[in-house]
């Protein structure tokens, strides 16, 4: 197959979060399986261009109509570790793509309108003809309208789409405007129930939606969160929209690239280490403390990785900070906020632990520090108040190091409670789980998992080995998409 990829994010050059890791993990998937895959993607300013290799200009005049004019984009190619990507750089007073971020902006729903139009007129007058355009979250839900409503009629008459929404929650509201700047137009159309209306403001136009409504197939990143998306509260507002189009809606579990992720042979790492040999871990362990300038002492590391978020569960991660510290184990947080009041809040709490030997909080944003936590910390929270799929605990095992997780969307498909899991026997365990949000909840998992590090740490260890030998590699969801 022809496959074309359009998105706002593609790890390592622009990385937000697990949509960039999704991107780039499941076309190196699909490529090695014999497709042939190309990206779209904005040029930002803020990119890792040193990921990119060989960048050089592909489409030098790009005209993409906007409102009653068109904006002169130019089209760059070049290759991130292997994978062809096109990256669109429009030349216009709304320096769409030069924010010096990723997302964040007031306009953000029409810089990314902007770039669907812009992706699919780069197709169309490049005169590529993919059998699959497969787009992701409320960035790109406009492509597949675009596709049906304009494009079909001028030369791009076959393409299917596939659409992956890999967080329900940032759904992409926009008013009219949008219409008269994209040439959809044609207002009392599109403002209907049954294409683009916003399920609960009839103002307002839905990217998510119509990514939904028009697109062939609908994935999300876990079968367990396809389910809370359509019964609970966790679509946002889309469980109706689910219901109508279940026939073409199911839940495809994230894998993480086992290349990018692999203890035997990570540079950012110290020493590598396998399945087979945990004593590399060992020394890992004592980088990461002399790195984070931590004591070094007979006891176990607790880290949290990820955006500090409502939706991770921030008011458990501070009292996992505390509760590592109460049990007489270490902690490090590695993770950054958008909002003001819980940035705020954790440099608070930076300033308090400063002096303790015990604990580092890293506010920002480190991929290779990242690595380092994974393969030196014994333990891995993820207390997410939903979590669609969830990286870091598949990336955690893989590093031998054992999640404790809250029972919720991709956490459910992933980890097995080590002490009581119905369906999978101890042998096939590999983390610690929790249900409720409360302090009690996450404190009694947590004890659990410190415990056998410190009174069983045979059974710990073989707890960990488990988790190394579970299989969350791209190849059994590559396999899915490529029969959808
Ligand atoms: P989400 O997509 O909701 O942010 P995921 O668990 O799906 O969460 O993916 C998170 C990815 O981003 C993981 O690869 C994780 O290692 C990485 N990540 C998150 N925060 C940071 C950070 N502050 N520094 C480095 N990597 C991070």
């Amino acid at each position: 197959m022809y496959i074309v990829q359009i998105a706002s994010e593609c790890a390592p050059v622009i990385k937000a979060g697990g949509l960039g890791d999704g991107v780039y993990g499941l076309n190196r998937e699909l490529e090695t399986r014999g497709n042939t895959v190309e990206l779209v993607l904005p040029m930002y300013d803020c990119m890792r261009y040193d990921h990119i290799w060989g960048i050089h200009t592909a489409y030098q005049d790009l005209w993409v109509p906007w409102y009653d004019g068109a904006i002169h984009c130019t089209v760059y190619c070049g290759w991130v570790h292997g994978l062809l990507c096109f990256f669109v750089e429009p030349h216009s007073q709304d320096s769409f793509f030069h924010r010096g971020k990723v997302y964040g902006d007031s306009d953000d729903n029409m810089r990314f309108a902007f770039f669907s139009k812009a992706a699919l007129e780069f197709l169309q007058q490049s005169g590529k003809k993919p059998d699959v355009i497969h787009c992701h979250d409320w960035q790109t839900g406009l492509i597949p309208v675009l596709l049906h409503e304009v494009y079909q009629h001028h030369g791009m008459a076959y393409q299917r789409v596939c659409y992956t929404i890999h967080n329900f929650k940032h759904q992409g509201i926009v008013g009219a405007e949008m219409l008269a700047a994209t040439g959809l137009n044609n207002t009392e159309y599109y403002f209907d129930y049954s294409r683009l209306q916003d399920n609960f403001n009839p103002f307002a136009l839905n990217f998510m939606k119509a990514g939904i409504v028009y697109s062939n197939y609908v994935t999300t990143v876990s079968p367990h969160h396809a389910w809370e998306a359509r019964f609970t509260e966790i679509g946002y507002g889309l469980g109706n929209t689910l219901e109508l189009h279940q026939g073409k809606f199911s839940g495809v579990l994230n894998g993480i690239d086992y290349t990018v992720w692999n203890p035997a042979g990570d540079h950012y790492i110290s020493d590598p280490y396998d399945a087979k040999n945990l004593e590399g871990k060992a020394k890992n362990k004592k980088a990461l403390r002399d790195r984070l300038l931590m004591q070094e002492a007979d006891k176990a590391i607790v880290a949290f990785i990820g955006r500090l978020d409502e939706q991770k569960g921030v008011h458990l991660v501070h009292h996992a900070i505390h509760h590592s510290l109460y049990k007489d184990a270490q902690f490090v947080l590695l993770g950054s906020a958008t909002e003001a009041s819980i940035n705020d809040d954790f440099w608070r709490e930076k300033q308090y632990l400063n002096d303790n030997p015990d604990c580092h909080l890293e506010l920002g944003f480190d991929e290779e520090l990242s690595h380092l936590i994974y393969a030196g910390a014994d333990m891995i929270i993820v207390p997410s108040n939903y979590e669609p799929c969830g990286l870091t605990q598949m990336i955690g095992m893989r590093y031998g190091t054992v999640p404790i997780v809250r029972g919720v969307g991709g956490l459910v498909s992933t980890v097995f409670d080590w002490d009581y899991d119905p369906d999978h026997p101890v042998e096939e365990r590999n983390g610690f789980v929790f249900y409720q949000t409360d302090f009690r909840a996450l404190e009694s998992a947590m004890e659990r998992a410190i415990d056998l590090w410190k009174f069983a740490p045979e059974k710990f260890e073989a707890l960990a080995i488990q988790g190394m030998n579970c299989d969350y590699s791209w190849k059994q969801s590559a396999e899915t998409y490529s029969n959808i």
